[in-house]
């Protein structure tokens, strides 16, 4: 690997390790997460749920049963029966479905908000669906950029990538004093030289 080569690589790992610092403060809620998924697409996959239930239901007693087919067909003689497995895995089949819908949804938005292609996020976790289930949301969730952040200084809301506050010039990538490299702001020693930030005092400074 050549210098220049050494220093990309070098400087993508820091950037990688600082937002996963970044992330770990982010302290996501399962249900406030969920709520990103947009109400109309929640309604929708309840009213095909119940819609998969009765047709599955009317065909099955309709249709098969006087031609003396039920499904499943160990329980042919007890049609009451055969109805309950039958709704058992309808249910099944559209937990399955209805978590993939949920996934997808939640990668559409989750990525918009962070400022990330977002169609392109979407079309690759559809088209690992098939043969990779998850995968392609496990991923994601590993690849995603940090939530957009309040400014440490005045409280205005900026992107990770930023590096300093468009609204009042704040560092928001500060560096060690001692070597000039890029600290988070959780780090205790420099990673680079090992200086101690904390008795440094105002050590956090741009850089020069
Ligand atoms: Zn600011
Ligand atoms: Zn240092």
């Amino acid at each position: 690997m050549s210098d220049y080569q050494q220093r990309i690589a070098g400087s993508f790992q820091e950037r990688k390790r600082l937002n996963q610092l970044r992330k770990r403060k982010e302290n996501l809620r399962f249900w406030s997460e969920f709520r990103i998924i947009p109400r109309w697409l929640i309604v929708l996959v309840i009213v095909l749920f119940f819609a998969a239930q009765v047709i599955a239901f009317v065909v099955n007693t309709k249709v098969l049963a006087p031609n003396g087919e039920i499904f499943p067909p160990e329980l042919k003689n007890d049609v009451a029966l055969a109805s309950l497995a039958l709704a058992g895995i309808v249910t099944g089949v559209s937990l399955v479905i209805a978590t993939m819908l949920f996934a997808i949804a939640y990668v559409n938005r989750d990525a918009k908000r962070r400022g990330m292609n977002s169609a392109l996020w979407t079309i690759l976790v559809i088209i690992l669906l098939p043969a990779w289930g998850f995968i392609g949301f496990v991923i994601y969730l590993l690849m995603r950029e940090p939530l957009p952040y309040p400014c440490p200084e005045c409280g205005t809301a900026v992107g990770a990538r930023f590096n300093f506050c468009p609204n009042c010039k704040c560092n928001l990538h500060p560096s060690c004093p001692q070597c000039k490299h890029e600290v988070g702001e959780l780090d205790k020693f420099c990673p680079n030289c090992g200086n101690d930030l904390k008795t440094a005092g105002d050590a956090i400074q741009a850089p020069a």
